[in-house]
């Protein structure tokens, strides 16, 4: 949790007063949640800072769900799957110690068997000899028959533990992908999804940003409840999912904003694809699945860039960005893009 550079009282401080908060806002004392708080302290990360400081003002605060969001944005590095790659590591490691008994074992049989070969080349073998020398070879060989056969069932084996392993290690990884209350990818996914993307795009190969931020939403929060706020959540990841399309990569990007990423395709179809995702949330007319009460329209903000090659991918983001923040000045419910007038 410490870092080399932190000093043990000032470390000891901060979990004294961690301690005294989660006592009083009755938070669960999890692993997760120190990380998410320790590092809101520490202050090392101005990104988390700024997130726990929007849930703190928000009425309903900070819990489990928001710390393992938190968690998986900022905090969770490969450090977690380090374990299975200690654990592959090790398992590899015996193999090549069990290869190189094998291959000993192998090179002194041979050997032997070398040296009988020579003896059988003598001349003046008797009787005797000979039976003792063809017994030893066919000891030595049957020897070599079983080894080999060990080493086999041990390869085998330890060859099932690798792949056990290995799955078990792609799933964690998709799991760390993923987000929990949408199932779409989530922030981590998006970053990697950027990173490559922006790789491969060229001017007759655009791609398109599209961050979308639902409007109104802690209101909407404040009236309904964070739960009925969780279900529009879905229902909109929901829309995202069903009109996803093949150069499409949708992610949570956080709390209430989502950004898909729009491959190949032009501007005009990256604009489509952001009015059908807004005139999709507008005509949901959702109803609260307890009382029955309808719900007051949902609205959606949009805004589009499009990647200029070479740039730093934060420039983009932030292009985009300035687009969301056009349209929601624009009165929201609205799609704005750099190339508008
Ligand atoms: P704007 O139209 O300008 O975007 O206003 P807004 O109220 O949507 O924006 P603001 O950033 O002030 O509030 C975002 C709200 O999103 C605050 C928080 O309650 C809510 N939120 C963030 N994550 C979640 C979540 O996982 N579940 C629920 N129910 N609400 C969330
Ligand atoms: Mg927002
Ligand atoms: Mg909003």
């Amino acid at each position: 949790m410490s870092t080399q550079s932190d000093t043990f009282e000032k470390a000891q401080k901060i979990f004294n007063h961690i301690c005294e908060i989660f006592e009083e806002q009755k938070i669960n004392p999890t692993p997760i949640n120190y990380q998410v708080w320790y590092s809101y302290f520490k202050g090392d990360k101005p990104r988390l800072r700024q997130e726990m400081d929007s849930i703190l003002k928000d009425t309903y605060g900070y819990n489990d769900r928001a710390g393992r969001r938190l968690f998986a944005e900022f905090l969770d590095n490969e450090d977690e799957h380090s374990e299975l790659d200690k654990l592959f590591k090790r398992l590899l490691d015996a193999m090549m110690k069990k290869l190189s008994l094998w291959t000993q074992r192998l090179e002194s049989n041979t050997a032997q068997l070398d040296k009988y070969s020579q003896d059988l080349s003598q001349s003046e073998l008797n009787q005797d000899t000979l039976k003792d020398l063809t017994h030893s070879m066919i000891s030595t060989t049957a020897q070599m028959r079983d080894h080999n056969q060990t080493f086999q069932k041990e390869l085998v084996s330890a060859l099932t533990e690798i792949q056990k392993l290995k799955r078990q290690l792609l799933e964690a990884r998709a799991e760390s992908m993923q987000d929990e209350l949408t199932q779409l990818g989530n922030r981590k996914a998006f970053n990697l999804a950027i990173e490559e993307l922006t790789t491969q795009a060229t001017l007759e190969a655009p791609l398109f940003l599209i961050l979308t931020d639902i409007d109104h939403f802690k209101k909407f929060n404040d009236t309904f409840g964070h739960l009925v706020g969780d279900s529009v959540l879905r229902y909109f990841s929901n829309i995202l999912r069903k009109t996803q399309k093949k150069h499409h990569t949708s992610c949570r990007y956080g709390g209430e904003e989502f950004a898909i990423l729009v491959q190949n395709g032009d501007l005009e179809q990256a604009k489509a694809h952001a009015e059908t995702l807004r005139t999709e949330l507008k005509k949901a007319h959702l109803k609260r699945k307890d009382t029955g009460e309808v719900l007051p329209d949902i609205t959606a903000s949009f805004g589009i860039a499009q990647y200029r090659q070479y740039e730093p991918i934060d420039d983009f983001i932030k292009r985009a960005d300035d687009m969301l923040y056009k349209a929601k000045q624009a009165g929201r419910n609205c799609v704005k893009t750099e190339f508008d007038d």
